[in-house]
């Protein structure tokens, strides 16, 4: 997936050449993807907003490139700029701006005033969204008639009201009281979930950073550290490969499948260990560490950038990872014919057997076969084929221990789960 927003070695000097120049931000760079709730986060005066800014088209880089959405704001004509802001961002600020004479819905209106669209559509748009933030009582008023969170709410429901393709929040709960951040933060969080809109988010409250799916940490106006959030960590250890792609929609193939390698055979680690060993797992699949190095690399105290892990489980995870990159090969041959669906088959028959040391009769390996065939074919979905295998010999199914049956499951899932991702990238 492409990224929506693109910052290439940004810098930003306030006064310039003036004997009070100011450094604000040093050699950004970051990408943003299609979808994403990210938080920017750091201390008062790091440059969140100055970062925030420079994106919304507002504050210009001194040097370096900012791409949103296949546009440079900062090279865009004024009305090409208009259309920017109507259209492409929105934006929500701490201290909310709405217009003081205008009654609420009319400062939800305000952005398509001049917009062209119909007045009653105006309406409606501006209704919906208002009911759905629970302020829609409250459309006649002023905003001095508001408290702060119900004037926050009208705010993002003004943002929201020409559907941007990013809402940028600064500091939108800078000024709520504990009861109503959460009001606000939760309906970001709906609004990323529901709409799948993209979100950035800018913050010095560590409360405010449950809900993002990264995190980067500012400092003194450079980007410190980006980290995935651990609420999306933990979806993923349910072994769900399907969110593993909707997780991380813009980790590259090789990332992927070293997220998915790790997260079948290692669930135990603190996320940092995993987060190394994703890293370590993705070179070996790239082809530039070889076995024996991923091995030795497990083995290896922390302090030489190893993970400390005892010999023998070194081993075992570095055979392991050795076994499912030689599974998701037989993923990558292409099935063009029948022939090829029975080669594969009978591939992932082979497989399954050395791997579990399957002691199957003939009749079995025939049943086998033709499930393996009925999923490839998607005539069976996922349920139905782990039930028919799970079922004893007698009632049609193929007579295993059920802790292998699982293991088998497990292992078609990824199987298929891999199919999945290769014919979405082609
Ligand atoms: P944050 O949002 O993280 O608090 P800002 O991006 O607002 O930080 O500011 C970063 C630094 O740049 C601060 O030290 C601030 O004083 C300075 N700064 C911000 N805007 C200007 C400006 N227009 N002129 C000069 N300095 C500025
Ligand atoms: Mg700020």
């Amino acid at each position: 997936m492409k990224p929506l927003i693109e910052i290439k070695n940004l810098n930003v000097i306030y006064n310039l050449g003036k004997l009070n120049e100011f450094t604000a931000l040093k050699n950004i760079n970051l990408e943003i993807y299609p979808g994403e709730y990210v938080t920017f986060f750091g201390p008062s005066g790091c440059g969140k907003s100055t970062l925030l800014y420079t994106i919304a088209g507002l504050e210009f880089p001194t040097s370096g490139e900012v791409i949103i959405d296949q546009k440079k704001p900062h090279e865009l004509t004024k009305q090409k700029l208009v259309d920017f802001h109507r259209y492409t961002i929105g934006m929500v600020f701490q201290a909310y701006y709405l217009i003081p004479h205008l009654n609420i819905i009319n400062n939800v209106m305000l952005p398509e005033i001049f917009s062209g669209t119909d007045v009653h559509q105006r309406v409606l748009k501006a209704e919906e969204l208002m009911k759905r933030f629970g302020i829609e009582s409250l459309a006649k008023r002023k905003p001095s008639q508001l408290s702060g969170g119900q004037q926050q709410r009208v705010a993002i429901a003004r943002a929201l009201v020409n559907d941007p393709l990013i809402l940028l929040a600064d500091e939108p709960v800078g000024n709520l009281d504990s009861k109503n951040s959460e009001i606000v933060l939760k309906l970001l969080d709906d609004i990323h979930q529901k709409e799948k809109k993209t979100i950035i988010h800018v913050s010095h409250n560590p409360k405010d950073l449950q809900y993002s799916d990264r995190n980067f940490f500012m400092k003194d106006g450079q980007i410190e550290s980006i980290v995935q959030n651990k609420r999306v960590d933990r979806n993923l250890s349910s072994n769900d490969a399907d969110s593993l792609l909707k997780a991380y929609p813009y980790l590259d193939k090789s990332e992927i499948e070293s997220k998915l390698i790790l997260n079948h055979i290692i669930s135990d680690y603190s996320i940092e260990t995993q987060q190394q060993m994703e890293k370590t797992i993705t070179r070996f699949i790239k082809g530039e560490i070889s076995e024996k190095q991923l091995i030795s690399l497990f083995d290896k105290p922390l302090e030489d950038g190893g993970f400390n892990l005892y010999s023998q489980t070194a081993k075992q995870i570095g055979q392991k990872v050795q076994q499912l990159v030689k599974n998701v090969n037989i993923v990558n041959q292409e099935v063009n014919t029948e022939s090829d669906l029975e080669k594969r088959v009978k591939l992932i028959k082979s497989y399954l057997t050395e791997k579990y040391k399957l002691k199957l009769n003939y009749d079995q390996f025939q049943r086998l076969e033709e499930f393996l065939t009925d999923r490839f074919t998607f005539k069976l979905t996922e349920n139905r084929f782990n039930q028919k295998i799970d079922q004893p010999w007698s009632q049609g199914g193929l007579g295993l221990n059920s802790s292998t049956v699982k293991k088998i499951c497990r292992e078609i899932k990824l199987i298929l789960f891999k199919k999945k991702f290769r014919d979405n990238e082609s």
